[in-house]
């Protein structure tokens, strides 16, 4: 039977900023890249697409309306994150402390409420400064998610930057921390605890979101380890899913 994936991912809108210069590291390049579609599969890690820890928010994908209140979110550096991801964030925590690096939680969970009021503010502002109401929309929206739309609502996504590179920015959240040591560190090793970087770049058009360096998302072990391996996104990881079910 021939199967063809189905390329939602292409007409998502992009969010932030493009860097569509290529990482080395995620080129395409690498011998998984020449593998087919049923190699792939083959080796698929036994998940299902409703899987908890693989719920898709994305641009087309909001959170379901029933999500939070049946969620449990449990704090953990300050930050509420899905109990279920505290001790695999906190291991992770340990082990980058051991090879060096002291991590600093920067957001986990933000609630619709709170991502919608952080909306509001930004288009008031600009607003405020002449925009007309759909420039201030396109302007905030390049830099918040819609609400509705964060993955951190989920309590599964967490920006992570090390505590140096934290205190000597003011706005430490940009593609640039990709140059720090501790980065490398997470994009190696944060796939054995279960995570993984998020928002690559080159694959903003799969993920409908700009390159971000800091943002990890927690998609369980093995999902992660295989989603690294192979340089996929989420969405591309679920489509291959959805193909075996
Ligand atoms: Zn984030």
């Amino acid at each position: 039977m021939k199967k063809s994936l189905i390329l939602i991912s292409t007409s998502l809108i992009l969010l932030s900023g493009c860097h569509m210069a290529q990482d080395p590291s995620q080129s395409d390049d690498s011998p998984h890249a020449e593998q087919t579609l049923h190699e792939q599969l083959a080796d698929l890690p036994d998940a299902k697409t409703t899987d908890w820890e693989l719920i898709l928010i994305n641009p087309t994908h909001p959170l379901p309306n029933d999500y939070e209140k049946n969620t449990q979110y449990q704090e953990a550096d300050g930050e509420p994150m899905d109990a279920r991801i505290v001790d695999a964030y906190l291991e992770m925590k340990a082990a980058a402390q051991k090879a060096g690096y002291t991590l600093h939680l920067g957001s986990a969970y933000r609630s619709v409420e709170h991502q919608q009021f952080n909306y509001d503010w930004h288009m008031n502002h600009y607003m405020e400064q002449g925009m007309s109401e759909a420039d201030a929309k396109k302007e905030t929206e390049k830099q918040i998610a819609k609400p509705g739309y964060s993955e951190h609502h989920s309590g599964l996504a967490l920006d992570i930057v090390d505590e140096e590179w934290f205190k000597s920015h003011d706005d430490p959240y940009i593609p640039e921390y990709d140059t720090q040591d501790s980065q490398h560190w997470l994009v190696e090793h944060a796939p054995e605890y279960g995570f993984i970087l998020r928002y690559l770049k080159g694959k903003e058009n799969e993920t409908g979101t700009g390159y971000e360096s800091w943002h990890f998302r927690y998609v369980g072990v093995e999902n992660a380890k295989y989603i690294a391996a192979h340089q996929l996104t989420l969405e591309k990881y679920l489509e291959l899913l959805a193909e075996k079910e």
